[in-house]
């Protein structure tokens, strides 16, 4: 159990272990328990910070049946951080391209080359100066620390989370700023201090495979003993999460031009989803609209003759669902015999060439439906 009280400003954290059994004997089932069950997965058993940086950013958002191509064939083109520093931009963006929030493959780019320019190309080694890094949070930190460098830090994530908080049967919301607090004091006090890397990678795959959110294995935990919510069979109830997202609809209409084979695309610029991935000519709406609303909006964007009749096509719907947002996307079809007068930043290209670039998966669906890739 856990009391939490705040004096002067600031919060101290008891905890009380019910069980006679001493934490430092817990934390030695738990290394036992997971040196005996780990699964062989292929950045464990390295201390190559770059790899470890690799595969948590890849792995963040994304399960590991999903992430370990992108992170095989990513070490495969780019094994060294001197190698992905030097990199061309569109060459990391069309590797990472369907695995989603590409912000993190720009901001590996970037930290690539700030560790080439201002650290010497050595990764740094402390947690104080890993976490100063382009995209690098606190877990990240303490995953790349203590992993690589066995620095006595502790790693906090989803999995952590749901294993504390059904071990002390905590009631904070692990998203408050309160909650946050308590839970990496609570991981950093369960660590164990002698072996952070073996420690850290026991709690992330325990919440993995046994403390899972859904019907978790408590026969076969190696804490269960002391497990508060275990013991009134209340594990369902843990992690407390405060819901507080809103997701906004966009209606997207995208138009696909055909000028002699070619259509034009352009890469979406910084400030919204999908930065510098490739895509089409766009209208956007926050509603649903009737075609000749549409009509009216091509004709605002002077792309053409006032007096040109357009016909559209309707090519693809689909519904895209973001973290925080649906996209509503309708795909059309405009056929031209002269082209359109577009902004500068869109570029011709040939239909059958549109593989070659770094598009969104959303883009990569109509491609597929129209046979283009
Ligand atoms: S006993 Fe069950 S709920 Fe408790 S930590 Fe183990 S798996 Fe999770």
């Amino acid at each position: 159990m856990y009391k939490l009280e705040v004096k002067n400003d600031v919060f101290f954290i008891k905890i009380f272990h019910f069980s006679c059994k001493p934490l430092i004997m817990l934390q030695k089932e738990l290394i036992n328990w997971y040196l005996l069950n780990k699964r062989e997965l292929p950045w464990r058993n390295t201390s190559n910070p770059y790899i470890i940086w690799l595969s948590e950013i890849i792995l963040q958002q994304t399960r590991i049946q999903q992430g370990l191509p992108y992170f095989e064939k990513f070490l495969k083109k780019f094994p060294t951080i001197k190698k992905l520093a030097s990199a061309q931009n569109h060459e990391i963006m069309k590797l990472w391209q369907g695995l989603g929030y590409y912000s993190r493959a720009r901001n590996m780019h970037k930290t690539a080359k700030t560790i080439i320019s201002n650290h010497k190309g050595k990764f740094p080694d402390k947690y104080h100066e890993i976490i100063k890094l382009t995209g690098i949070g606190p877990y990240t930190a303490a995953a790349i620390a203590s992993f690589a460098f066995n620095e006595a830090v502790a790693v906090v994530d989803g999995n952590v989370h749901r294993v504390l908080s059904r071990y002390y049967a905590i009631n904070e919301s692990i998203n408050t700023a309160v909650g946050k607090k308590l839970f990496a004091q609570l991981a950093n006090d369960f660590l164990n201090k002698d072996a952070p890397a073996t420690h850290n990678q026991a709690m992330m795959e325990l919440g993995a495979v046994i403390c899972k959110p859904q019907n978790p294995l408590c026969n076969n935990c190696p804490i269960s003993k002391n497990c508060l919510a275990f013991s009134f069979k209340q594990q369902e109830l843990f992690p407390k999460k405060e819901i507080k997202l809103k997701v906004k609809n966009r209606y997207l209409h995208y138009i696909f031009f055909s000028f002699k084979g070619k259509t034009a695309i352009h890469q979406r610029p910084a400030g919204d989803i999908w930065q510098n991935l490739y895509d089409l000519p766009l209208i956007e709406f926050d509603r649903k609209i009737e075609t000749e609303e549409l009509r009216n909006a091509l004709k605002n964007e002077n792309w053409f003759k006032a007096d040109k009749k357009l016909k559209l096509y309707l090519a693809m719907q689909a519904k895209h669902k973001l973290t925080h947002q649906n996209l509503f996307a309708t795909f059309w079809f405009i056929a031209l015999n002269q082209k359109p007068k577009l902004e500068v930043a869109f570029i011709w290209v040939d239909k059958t060439d549109l593989k070659s670039y770094a598009i969104s998966r959303l883009f990569e669906k109509f491609l597929i439906s129209q046979n283009l890739i």
